[in-house]
């Protein structure tokens, strides 16, 4: 204990600020950082953010979440910080705050959100964050521990997702786990309490906790499908925020700040989330009722109706329903030779081959083992449509199914360009006898459009629309 004492003496002295007074307890902290330097720290990674994402491209929508985040921001423990909201243009589900008062807000959390009250919650608890220190105060924590992480790599210490892995990545340092349980329920508290110095309900904490929830819970089943690692937003944890009762408990300390007649601003909200995209951006290709298409490459290609497919920046994959096969789309410059050869050449001489045009391109289709090889050629380049199964078994089942893609394989036509576009947000107004199955049918989201729906408009699992009642739907 005596050698960790020192060490952090040393720390200190060699940081020159030692203890400071805490924002929002007025407690001395010990943290290592002045407020200028916590600022200067929060300036530098907001310019490692800007390079790695793009800022999401609608000064409406960017300078209405700026209006709602300065008014809480006021309202706050450190309301002479100078804060800044930043609308990402990604479709994860997430939010996330730099020390100094960054603060960032994905275009796919938005989507989720049905009210401006809600976007004031997740919001206020992001300042909460700012307003209370954590990040520089695991930052301290993290240097008198001596883990030898760089300075940059903890900012974002609470995302398990693309944007976290990503600033791991970029600084180089391992990512801290999360702000943890205690500091993620006093950025709850905190936020709460902004809420209702700004006239909004601090339930509004609660409930976007469990729209969140339920985001993270559909999220998990659809990771599932497509095999990959479930989200997490960090201020989400193991137990829904109705069973939650700390939850509940730091929440209701706002209470007796509660207004009379708390903004809910829902029709406003919605007005400025009409258009706003969804899902991924179309510069990797679109995946639409499980139909691929591809607008710099001029291809598309069908997958099986039951099959889960993925649209990564470096893979498309599907999976089939029993997670027992895949069908993967591959490109290579086309060789010299023709495509039996080359199908020979990757799955072995000797295997049988059916040479084919497929809208008068050349292709081929092997078969060997438990896989299943299409290629065909087009615009200098070999398209490989490679089946693959666990067992024997799996490849006789799908073997149909998995010939039928390779054939579905095709020249975009015009038609089918003009439906490459970003999918967005519309509103509509919901008639009499609207169900979220029947407006699924019309929905480009595939086999899991009618969760969509129910999530994006707060009635899962089992909700229903009522007429009159303005919807979200997916175009
Ligand atoms: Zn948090």
């Amino acid at each position: 204990m005596r050698t960790f004492i020192t060490f952090l003496i040393v720390t200190a002295a060699l940081l020159s600020s030692g203890c400071a007074t805490n924002p929002v307890s007025g407690q001395q902290d010990f943290v290592m950082m002045s407020e200028q330097q916590e600022i200067a720290l929060g300036r530098s990674a907001d310019a490692q953010v800007r390079k790695q994402y793009k800022v999401y491209d609608n000064p409406a929508l960017q300078s209405y979440v700026n209006r709602v985040g300065q008014n809480i921001a006021r309202h706050s423990h450190r309301p002479n910080l100078n804060y800044h909201f930043t609308v990402l243009d990604s479709p994860e589900v997430n939010a996330f705050a730099l020390p100094g008062g960054y603060v960032y807000i994905t275009r796919g959390i938005m989507a989720y959100l049905n009210s401006e009250a809600e976007l004031a919650a997740v919001l206020g608890h992001e300042i909460g964050h700012v307003t209370a220190r954590h990040g520089v105060r695991q930052q301290s924590a993290a240097q008198a521990a001596n883990i030898g992480i760089s300075l940059a790599s903890i900012f974002v210490p609470e995302l398990n997702t693309q944007i976290g892995q990503n600033l791991t990545n970029l600084f180089g340092g391992a990512l801290l786990s999360g702000y943890g349980r205690e500091h993620e329920l006093e950025a709850d508290r905190l936020g709460a309490q902004y809420l209702a110095r700004t006239d909004y309900d601090p339930q509004a904490m609660i409930r976007v906790i469990g729209v969140l929830k339920n985001q993270e819970a559909f999220d998990a089943v659809v990771a599932r499908q497509e095999g990959r690692e479930p989200s997490h937003y960090h201020g989400t944890f193991a137990t829904h925020p109705d069973n939650d009762t700390r939850l509940q408990q730091v929440v209701g300390e706002a209470s007796h700040l509660t207004v009379v007649n708390p903004v809910e601003n829902k029709s406003e909200f919605l007005k400025e989330t009409d258009g706003l995209a969804f899902e991924d951006s179309v510069d990797e290709g679109v995946v639409r009722n499980n139909k691929f298409m591809h607008p710099a490459l001029g291809i598309a290609l069908t997958f099986p109706p039951e099959w889960s497919v993925k649209n990564t920046p470096t893979q498309l994959i599907a999976l089939s329903p029993k997670s027992d096969a895949t069908i993967q789309l591959k490109i290579d410059d086309k060789p010299s030779g023709t495509v039996a050869e080359y199908v020979h050449r990757t799955i072995g001489n000797g295997t049988p081959v059916e040479t084919l045009e497929i809208e008068k391109l050349h292709a081929a289709i092997g078969s060997a083992n438990n896989t299943v090889l299409g290629i065909i050629y087009y615009d200098r380049k070999a398209f490989l449509v490679q089946c693959d199964a666990k067992t024997s078994a799996a490849i006789d089942a799908e073997r149909t199914a998995m010939k039928t893609t390779i054939r579905s394989f095709h020249v975009l036509s015009a038609a089918e360009r003009k439906q490459i576009k970003p999918l967005e947000i519309k509103l509509i107004t919901a008639r009499k006898g609207d169900t979220y199955a029947k407006l699924a049918q019309h929905s480009p989201l595939g086999k899991n459009a009618e969760s969509y729906l129910r999530l994006i408009n707060a009635q899962y699992p089992q909700g229903e629309p009522a007429t009159g009642q303005t919807l979200k739907v997916i175009e």
